[in-house]
């Protein structure tokens, strides 16, 4: 098989998650998801019903993920994902190959933003209105990776700039993977202990209906994102003082 060969390599599973393979294909992604694409469904379905397949694109190269992604790729950057499609740069171009688990990893990952953005797209678009790093990412990091351990929770916690790294964009993303997704599931974590998968409900069916992320936070939490932040990012470092043995509301 080429890396230009067309597949129709199509997965389903009953959770409403269907992918399709589109245009080059890679014989290692159609391996692992042959192996695991039921897995990597039910690690999803907690998080909700895919409305729409999602279609993934394997890129030969970079400037491609980049021009399928229609704006900034993903801080993993060799990936990005809408509400319909999912791209991902051939394994074998990557810096560094990924072992499968580090692959199933992002294919998760990636998914879990396409069901988030399914979710939250008013109806017609593939991308929901502006999300901020820390919910947007945060979510697909404990989609994909699950919660942080007690290390990564006081990794982020101990940063004195967790709201900038709550915030990043693109750039910054791409200059501070590690630090960023620390900050975005410890984040993220966080805030689902304290409003619970409900309120995501909520918030997502908010911005479905034209709400700006802010406006629908405010709405569905009873409190603005910003004054939730400040107490949360409080409560982290006094998390980190003592060592990580409180855990974070
Ligand atoms: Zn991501």
């Amino acid at each position: 098989m080429t890396a230009e060969a067309d597949t129709t390599a199509e997965h389903r599973a009953t959770t409403g998650l269907s992918l399709r393979f589109e245009v080059a294909s890679s014989p290692r992604l159609l391996a692992l998801l042959e192996r695991e694409f039921d897995a990597i469904a039910a690690t999803l379905a907690p998080w909700g019903r895919f409305t729409q397949p999602v279609r993934l694109h394997v890129a030969a190269d970079l400037p491609t993920v980049r021009a399928l992604a229609g704006g900034p790729t993903d801080g993993i950057l060799q990936a990005a994902a809408t509400a319909e499609v999912v791209v991902l740069l051939e394994p074998s171009r990557w810096p560094t190959t990924p072992p499968d688990p580090a692959l199933r990893t992002v294919v998760t990952h990636e998914l879990a933003h396409a069901l988030l953005f399914q979710r939250c797209a008013p109806p017609g678009r593939s991308r929901p209105v502006a999300l901020p790093c820390w919910f947007r990412e945060g979510m697909a990091v404990l989609a994909s990776e699950g919660r942080p351990d007690a290390r990564r929770r006081i990794e982020a916690a101990s940063r004195t700039d967790v709201a900038r790294l709550a915030h990043a964009d693109a750039t910054a993303i791409a200059g501070e993977p590690d630090a960023t997704y620390d900050v975005a599931v410890t984040l993220f974590d966080a805030w689902l202990q304290l409003y619970g998968m409900r309120k995501l409900g909520a918030l997502c069916r908010e911005m479905r209906n034209g709400r700006a992320f802010a406006a629908a936070f405010a709405s569905s939490c009873g409190v603005e994102e910003a004054e939730w932040l400040t107490a949360t990012v409080r409560q982290l470092h006094a998390l980190a003082s003592d060592g990580g043995t409180t855990a974070p509301r």
